[in-house]
């Protein structure tokens, strides 16, 4: 883990992580590397969530270049871009945590990398759809993904559910709060007060997701 050091006259170590991601170590002049070095491999897991979190942020307004190690979003985890020979299209999340892409698909980069968003959306949404489905049950017709992109999801009559691929740009818990507020849609189709009432009795701090997704939907332009 890479990091910046500034020693002062304090008593204690103090971890900060930066806007662009970066972690600075606030450390007294006396203490060891080693000491330091355990402090923050203890410290790992909170780390790594505050940086994920200024990453995902600062994904949010810039335009996609399609450059080598830039991120794209799956399920709120940010995958850097790699780039490999190839003069056939071929686009996959590989278990290094990187979405790989053949250099074929940089003549149109947004076609295939939408394409592949739509792939993971169909499995995505219909895997968790079908578990909280199960969970709470309900019971709905079909699932559908289109490109909607003010609209993260729908539930029709008949119990056709429909859900935009961009959605599964963001956190899971995100995600989850979607496909609860569609599955509520198949028993209340308005947003009337029971329908509200049944959506805190399913996922009791949903008032908070829905404002989380109403500020942060620029992140699911690509
Ligand atoms: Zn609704």
């Amino acid at each position: 883990m890479k990091y910046e050091i500034i020693r002062s006259k304090r008593r204690t170590i103090a971890l900060q992580i930066n806007s662009d991601a970066t972690l600075t170590v606030r450390m007294p002049y006396g203490a060891s590397m080693e000491y330091v070095e355990r402090f923050i491999a203890d410290k790992k897991p909170w780390i790594e969530k505050k940086q994920e979190k200024f990453r995902t942020l600062g994904l949010q307004h810039k335009p996609k270049q399609f450059s080598e190690d830039e991120e794209f979003i799956f399920a709120g985890k940010a995958y850097p871009l790699e780039i490999v020979p190839g003069k056939t299209a071929r686009i996959s999340l590989i278990p290094e945590g990187k979405l790989r892409i053949s250099q074929k698909c940089l003549e149109a980069p947004k076609h295939y990398i939408e394409w592949f968003y739509r792939q993971y959306a169909k499995k995505y949404l219909s895997n968790r759809l079908a578990e909280l489905a199960r969970a709470f049950g309900y019971k709905y017709n079909s699932v559908k993904i289109n490109s909607a992109k003010t609209r993260w999801g729908s539930c029709s009559v008949r119990g056709n559910i429909n859900f935009s691929w961009r959605l599964v740009i963001m956190p899971p818990e995100m995600i989850d709060y979607v496909i609860v507020h569609e599955l509520v849609h198949l028993e209340i189709k308005d947003h009337s007060r029971r329908f509200y009432a049944r959506m805190s009795e399913l996922m009791s701090d949903h008032k908070i997701r829905e404002k989380w997704l109403k500020e942060n939907s620029a992140m699911s332009n690509i």
